[in-house]
């Protein structure tokens, strides 16, 4: 990164990544395929990078969120299968099948406008039907009363002409979360999701080659879902391995630096609002990152960052460009030091616990204003 501009950064750390899809690979069953979950510039991390170290240790499979996140990686020169887990409009068809894409097919009316456009073109596109177990979004309804129908559907959709039909999966909605239950919920959305495969394959004739389910939350506490393929996200980044079982490492720091240091006399209001106001002489320093580089505002004055010599607290309303942290006493921060935001020594989740989100949305926020560093 050019000197000059060192204002904040996030540092991406590509061994851990390898780390931690090496680490996650060693629990999985022998066979099971990995697909790594890069949506969302892989959380963050930068997708093409992410996916040109997944595809070098040997992932199966890539996932994406739309056919814009997919292209990005075929023009960067992935080679391995991409699967897009959202929907793309029927007018894409051709560019799916161009880029050699795997969409996702949620439910009959979008199989028969992919299944006529490929037929239009005169091409074949490879597809996973998604069965909506209980998550209630995308996919084949198929819980309690609409079961026989939602089969009927997917038994319809994997026999039309143009499609291709690889892959079947479903996706869960509290695998990450304990109690027991949470773990009923989750085990009966697994047991819906066999038992549908098991209808549709037997009215059909027809096999599933690739049935996936486990997301980061059911790899780590549910190894028994793994069938043909996991889908791990979060846990790929270092995050969401609550137990410590797999020994993941954080793969990004978000750093700023401090832009200016000021005193201010006991009963000063600091930032927007006065929602903060010092109650001794504070060395107050202002650092280059607010909002608008992904700080969420929602933790203004709950959280700590670190600095060589301790943690600094965080003062008064976040800003959209800055926000200010008490450096009283922290003799070894100075203009242009750096401040860790969350990373090895200030673990994200204090960030989000203050912000009242999850680490996932953090991540996702780093804006593009901040250059991702790869060490
Ligand atoms: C985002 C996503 C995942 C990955 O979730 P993590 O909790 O990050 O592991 C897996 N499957 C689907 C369908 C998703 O949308």
């Amino acid at each position: 990164m050019d000197d000059l501009q060192k204002r904040s950064w996030a540092e991406i750390f590509t061994d851990n990544i390898r780390h931690n899809y090496k680490a996650i690979r060693a629990q999985l069953p022998e066979g099971c395929r990995f697909l790594g979950i890069v949506k969302a510039d892989a959380y963050g991390h930068g997708a093409l990078r992410v996916s040109q170290i997944l595809e070098e240790e040997g992932a199966d499979y890539l996932a994406v969120s739309c056919l814009d996140e997919a292209l990005e990686l075929r023009q960067g020169g992935i080679k391995t299968p991409i699967l897009i887990l959202g929907h793309t409009p029927r007018e894409y068809v051709r560019v799916l099948i161009e880029n050699d894409i795997t969409q996702t097919v949620t439910c009959l009316a979008k199989a028969l406008e992919f299944s006529e456009e490929a037929v239009r073109i005169g091409k074949t596109l490879r597809t996973h039907i998604k069965v909506d177990t209980g998550m209630s979004r995308l996919g084949f309804l198929c819980a309690g009363e609409y079961f026989d129908e939602g089969v009927a559907n997917i038994v319809k959709a994997v026999s039309l002409p143009g499609l291709e039909t690889e892959g079947i999966f479903t996706h869960f909605s509290v695998s990450d979360e304990d109690g027991n239950e949470n773990r009923a919920y989750t085990l009966s959305q697994f047991d819906l999701f066999t038992t549908v495969i098991s209808a549709v394959e037997n009215a059909g004739s027809f096999r599933f080659n690739i049935r996936h389910c486990a997301n980061s939350g059911a790899v780590v506490n549910y190894p028994e879902t793994a069938l043909d393929m996991v889908r791990p996200g979060l846990l790929l980044y270092g995050y969401g391995d609550t137990s410590g079982r797999f020994g993941l490492k954080p793969c990004m720091r978000l750093v700023t630096t401090v832009s200016t240091i000021k005193y201010y006399g006991s009963g000063t209001d600091v930032s927007y609002g006065r929602h903060y106001t010092t109650d001794k002489l504070t060395r107050m320093g202002v650092l280059a990152i607010g909002y608008a580089d992904g700080l969420p505002r929602a933790s203004s004055g709950k959280c700590s960052y670190a600095v060589k010599d301790g943690f600094a607290p965080q003062c008064g309303s976040i800003c959209m460009d800055m926000c200010m942290a008490d450096l009283t006493g922290l003799k070894e921060v100075d203009v242009g030091s750096e401040v860790e935001i969350f990373g090895e020594k200030n673990s994200i989740y204090n960030i989000s616990d203050a912000a009242g989100t999850i680490p996932y949305e953090l991540l996702c926020a780093v804006s593009k204003r901040v250059p991702r560093v790869y060490r």
